[in-house]
């Protein structure tokens, strides 16, 4: 167990106060201390026990590769950060060693060399500020170490 809990004030577990701790470069998930388990993206309801006292935990973002896949036809967004055809990127689901799973952008590995990306590389999250002014937004990432 690296994650360590968070004194903030307490926000609902929402997809828009994740976000709210993204732009905070904050990496966070609910805690069920009756489970003592992690869940990312945060769920206001623990899915074992139906415990609904959890923690906001903030997770340490040391992860590991567990799937993959090299994105050659983007959405918008990230045609708009020059990702495409010609410039593919890595997607992945990443394991965190809190136990949890997210998927996410995959930085720091050749996207058009699949053949040469591990399962079980070792990864640690990153926060990509993505827009302008009021359209700025943080994303979580994960980079190969
Ligand atoms: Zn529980």
């Amino acid at each position: 167990m690296t994650a360590t809990k968070s004194t903030t004030t307490k926000r609902a577990f929402t997809a828009a106060s994740f976000d709210q701790y993204l732009n905070e470069k904050k990496l966070m998930g609910s805690h069920c201390a009756n489970c003592d388990a992690n869940f990312l993206p945060p769920r206001a309801i623990c899915p074992d026990c139906y415990d609904d006292q959890l923690e906001w935990v903030e997770l340490d973002g040391k992860a590991k590769l567990a799937a993959f896949t090299s994105i050659y036809i983007a959405p918008t967004a990230m045609i708009n950060e020059g990702y495409g055809r010609d410039k593919p990127y890595v997607a992945g689901v990443v394991e965190l060693d809190d136990g949890v799973k997210i998927s996410a952008q995959i930085l720091g590995l050749d996207a058009a060399n699949p053949e040469e990306i591990k399962i079980g590389t070792p990864l640690q999250a990153e926060f990509i500020e993505r827009g302008e002014g009021d359209e700025k937004r943080t994303f979580l990432a994960f980079r190969a170490k």
